[in-house]
């Protein structure tokens, strides 16, 4: 119930009960009037009767016994109290009265209707009735005399002492009445008084509200009235003065948001954006600001779909009621794009709608990027890391394997067996310069393709003419290599292998679909480079160390093998043939009186003799056999595999090829070269190398001291089964 309406019933039920109370306390008083006159004329009536019926102690006879005197009384009573009384005998016969009515003396009384006289005659009892003929009200006292004894009664009026009090009562009426009008009159205006000043100030205090819930906060009410109200009008500007400070500071705060701020009601339309929101949307604030959300902005999915039907943030926000949050892409209507972070906050008031908060994580994504792209680079350059390291450790690897190789075969089947892995499976070869430098050989190939003629001269090829990495293909204006067997469609590149200031060789590659795969070198540059650099020198150390044991196990006068490699081959072709069960010869021989040319030609007429020997030597070995020179002027051809016989054959052949040289040195004729030959075979002369060794020496000093240009074949070990030293008969000098 309002305030007013309360106010108006309390003043309303205040004066009804103030006339409540009189109307009864009027009541009241009226009852009370009428009681205290009944009563006061039955003690009236009463007195009468015991007067009427009274006797004077000298025996006069009563009233009631003299009607005359009875009625006389009567008319003074009446006279004196302006009421009527009637006197009835016992039989209600009228025995006298002083009224204005009709009334006979002798006459029976019979205006009470109900016969209360007659009651009241019989039991005594006073009663009241109303004269139906007079129109007025009647009180009958029965007379006794003596005590309890009824003789009449006494008849008495007592509608005037009813109608003073009633008249009392009226004019006690009236006045209450008057009072509670005044009552409610006064309460009325105290009610409209209250009224109109409550009312007032509550009005007023009412429209600040309603102002200030419509957002109005630049509301404010006046306090000029001197009352609460005015207290309240104070509070209420002082509230809306805090409020439109905080309001104008949340203004600002929106206003100057980097993050879109919009405000939707409850179907979707926009209440308000701020600038950056409408900067995100793509179009001016004032354009925005009443639309549909949806005709004015385009939401889809972080990869650009559009939202199936109701799954945008906004759209379940909307319908839900609840918070979503996610990230979106705002498009515009030129097609670009702002990724953004859109959430959705339902507001609480009774009319829904929700704040729509657009984050731009443009800045992040973009540097998301980056990182990415960092990332990426950090990953490629760690993969590169990675395979320089295991290219690396694999060149290393390949460096070991081939330092331990001892020789060349043994180099090119390694590298034969791991170029196809180091360099992309590939087809190649590596072709070596020969010793004389006019012949370029294969010596290792790996792949499929054959792209390289297997022997070229040095200078079919670019790589060996310049000295530098030579590349052609599809595309390129590069001369191709005369050795190249392809046709050029193909990708080729010849590296030239050098090391320690030489150049060994060259490594060849070929890339058969280089046309598509035009980086298919630079790829494989930086390996490329290792191989060839890690292969040169493991074959420049190789060539070295070949040079440097050729060098340990040759006599460099005669090219021949020294005395220590025959000993280090000589036994272990010994075992060898100890093992297959075959024979072994070993021939010694020494030039006859070498001095003698030293001596008549100069030293170095003596090398010349010495080389020449060596070759005769070579040119009547097999390949299995083992020439080397023994020390001085003094040779060994170790045969195995050849018997006793054929030993002295070859000997006797020797002797007879040397005997045919003819040397001149400085245009001068050296002279007859001859030897002696010492022959020892195995098993017959010995079965160690020294024992063999000192057979075939004791042989040849035999052939010494029998006169020298002869062949010599040490005993046998079982006595007697060959002479000590079987000379084979000298033919006659010519
Ligand atoms: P014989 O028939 O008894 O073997 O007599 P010979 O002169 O051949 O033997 P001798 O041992 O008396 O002389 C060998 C000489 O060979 C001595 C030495 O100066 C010479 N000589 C050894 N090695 C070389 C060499 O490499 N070059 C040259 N020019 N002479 C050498
Ligand atoms: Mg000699
Ligand atoms: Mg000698």
């Amino acid at each position: 119930m309002r305030i007013k309406s309360l106010i108006i019933l309390s003043m309303t039920s205040a004066a009804a009960l103030i006339g409540l109370v009189g109307g009864l306390a009027i009541v009241t008083q009226m009852a009370a009037t009428k009681s205290l006159g009944l009563t006061e004329a039955t003690n009236v009536a009463r007195e009468l009767a015991d007067t009427i019926v009274f006797k004077s102690s000298d025996g006069s006879p009563s009233l009631f016994e003299r009607p005359e005197a009875l009625r006389e009384f009567l008319e003074l009573q009446h006279h004196r109290s302006l009421r009527d009384f009637l006197v009835v005998d016992r039989n209600k016969i009228l025995l006298a009265h002083a009224a204005d009515e009709d009334h006979k003396v002798g006459e029976k009384f019979d205006h009470d209707l109900g016969n209360e006289v007659g009651q009241t005659l019989v039991d005594g009892i006073p009663r009241k009735f109303s004269d139906a003929h007079e129109a007025n009200e009647i009180l009958a006292v029965a007379i006794e005399h003596p005590k309890d004894t009824i003789v009449g009664a006494v008849l008495l009026e007592y509608d005037p002492l009813l109608r003073a009090a009633e008249q009392r009562t009226n004019s006690m009426l009236w006045l209450v009445g008057l009072g509670a009008a005044a009552a409610v009159l006064v309460a009325a205006a105290f009610a409209w008084g209250l009224l109109s000043r409550f009312g007032a100030g509550l009005s007023d205090m009412m429209r600040g509200m309603e102002s200030l819930a419509k957002g109005e906060v630049m509301t404010r009410i006046s306090h000029s009235r001197k009352d609460e109200f005015g207290q309240l009008a104070r509070g209420f500007n002082t509230m809306a003065d805090e409020l439109a400070s905080a309001r104008a500071h949340i203004e600002d705060i929106v206003q100057t948001a980097a993050e879109g701020i919009a405000v939707l009601d409850s179907d979707g339309k926009i209440a308000s954006v701020n600038p950056a929101a409408a900067a995100m949307i793509g179009r001016r604030a004032d354009r925005i600001v009443g639309q549909d959300w949806a005709s004015v902005m385009t939401m889809r999915d972080p990869r650009g779909a559009e939202f199936a039907g109701g799954r945008s943030p906004v759209e379940q926000a909307l319908t839900t009621g609840r918070q979503h949050q996610s990230e979106v892409r705002l498009t515009k209507s030129d097609g670009t794009y702002v990724p953004v972070i859109a959430s959705c906050s339902p507001l609480s008031r009774s009319d829904g709608g929700l704040v729509l908060t657009l984050s731009d994580i443009s800045e992040l994504r973009r540097a998301e990027v980056v990182v990415n792209e960092r990332a990426d680079q950090l990953a490629l350059l760690n993969r590169e890391l990675h395979e320089k390291s295991e290219t690396t450790t694999r060149l290393v690897k390949l460096g070991e394997l081939l330092q331990a190789c001892v020789t060349f075969p043994e180099a090119f089947s390694v590298v034969g067996a791991a170029m196809a892995e180091f360099l992309g499976g590939l087809s190649g070869t590596v072709h070596l310069t020969s010793a004389s430098r006019n012949l370029v050989e294969e010596m290792a190939h790996w792949g499929d393709i054959r792209s390289s003629a297997t022997q070229f001269a040095p200078e079919d090829c670019w790589a060996l003419r310049r000295g530098q990495e030579h590349v052609t293909g599809p595309g390129m204006l590069t001369p191709r290599c005369a050795h190249i067997t392809e046709n050029g469609k193909k990708g080729y590149v010849c590296m030239p292998l050098a090391a320690q200031g030489e150049t060994l060789g060259i490594l060849h590659l070929c890339e058969p679909n280089a046309a598509e795969k035009p980086q298919w070198l630079a790829e494989r540059q930086q390996i490329l480079r290792g191989v060839v650099d890690t292969l040169a020198l493991a074959l420049a150390n190789l060539r070295l160390r070949e040079t440097l044991r050729q060098q340990s196990i040759r006599d460099p006068n005669t090219g021949l093998f020294n005395r220590r490699y025959l000993e280090e081959t000589g036994s272990r072709e010994l075992r060898r043939m100890e093992r297959s069960g075959q024979p072994l010869v070993i021939i010694m021989l020494d030039v006859d009186h070498f001095k003698q040319f030293n001596d008549t030609f100069g030293h170095e007429a003596g090398d010349l003799v010495l080389k020449q020997v060596a070759a005769t030597l070579i040119e009547h070995a097999r390949d299995s056999d083992v020439v080397s020179r023994y020390g001085g002027e003094e040779f060994a051809l170790v045969m195995p595999g050849s018997s006793v016989e054929e030993g002295a054959e070859r000997a006797e052949a020797l002797r007879q090829a040397i005997r045919k040289l003819h040397l001149t040195h400085r245009g001068r004729t050296l002279g007859t070269v001859t030897a002696s030959f010492g022959v020892a075979a195995y098993p017959e002369h010995g079965v160690g190398w020294a024992e063999l060794t000192n057979a075939a020496d004791h042989a040849l000093y035999d052939a010494k001291g029998k006169g020298r240009d002869r062949v010599a074949v040490a005993l046998g070990n079982a006595p007697g089964e060959r002479p000590p030293i079987q000379l084979v008969p000298a033919p006659k000098s010519s």
